[in-house]
């Protein structure tokens, strides 16, 4: 099933350029060892779209071609164009899924989508972190255990500026004693959108087992649905004017 999906892994791979702590940990670009780890998972249809390319490789073209896109950003949110921003938002409303990584919290289009600043409390402190499972029934939660250890991360801690999920399936609790809503569900028009917090740039957070069965749960998760496209509106397309029943 995996395998028919179409996966584009975003990374505005910018720290990697120039970051030489960075380019220790992720020497080819974050998103290279997404997309591996989607592969690991029986993913047969992965590409890589990075800010610097041409429309940030996310053309009309890639976009119809993808069936979820996953989310990597930091310094550089203010240079996506917002032409593409509405693209992509366009798109998830349309069915597309999209996975926000980590720091992709304040980038234009998850917080487009999600109506609020999506700010947080960070800490960067090299601190352990337990991501616990609270929806052990969520598929997002297939194949782990009751909790997730990385151990170093980057604190982010409550509050989380971000609309009530409409599922939450993992909360984060930190050695430093902040709690945090690290894996967030939600649907928005025909798109599901998933927000999970791991991943700073300088740890090696994304060649980790559980955390890569967590981002090839959610591409599954987020796939397009196939329940029936409505035309909104009035027109004759959706017979709304045309009752079902008979009005009296
Ligand atoms: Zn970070």
């Amino acid at each position: 099933m995996s395998s028919s999906i179409r996966v584009t892994v975003w990374n505005e791979f910018q720290h990697e350029k120039v970051h030489q702590a960075v380019i220790d940990v992720y020497p080819n670009g974050i998103h290279t060892v997404i997309a591996d780890g989607l592969k690991k998972h029986g993913f047969e249809n992965v590409r890589t779209a990075t800010l610097d390319e041409p429309e940030h490789g996310l053309t009309e073209e890639v976009l119809a071609q993808t069936d979820v896109l996953t989310w990597w950003g930091h310094m550089a949110h203010g240079k996506v164009d917002d032409k593409i921003v509405e693209r992509v938002h366009a798109r998830v409303l349309e069915g597309m899924g999209l996975i926000v990584l980590h720091s992709g919290h304040h980038s234009k289009i998850f917080k487009k989508l999600m109506g609020t600043s999506c700010s947080l409390r960070w800490r960067e402190a090299g601190e352990n972190e337990r991501i616990w499972v609270i929806e052990p029934s969520h598929p997002i939660a297939d194949n782990l255990g009751p909790y997730i250890d990385i151990p170093e991360v980057e604190m982010y801690g409550e509050h989380f500026d971000i609309p009530a999920p409409d599922t939450l399936v993992f909360i984060s609790w930190f050695k430093g004693g902040e709690v945090f809503r690290s894996g967030c569900c939600y649907n928005r028009g025909r798109g599901k959108v998933f927000y999970f917090r791991p991943g700073h740039e300088t740890h090696p957070i994304y060649y980790q087992a559980e955390v890569q069965q967590v981002i090839a749960n959610a591409a599954r998760w987020a796939a397009p649905s196939k329940g029936f496209a409505f035309a909104y509106g009035g027109g004759k397309a959706i017979n709304a004017k045309v009752p079902l029943e008979k009005l009296d």
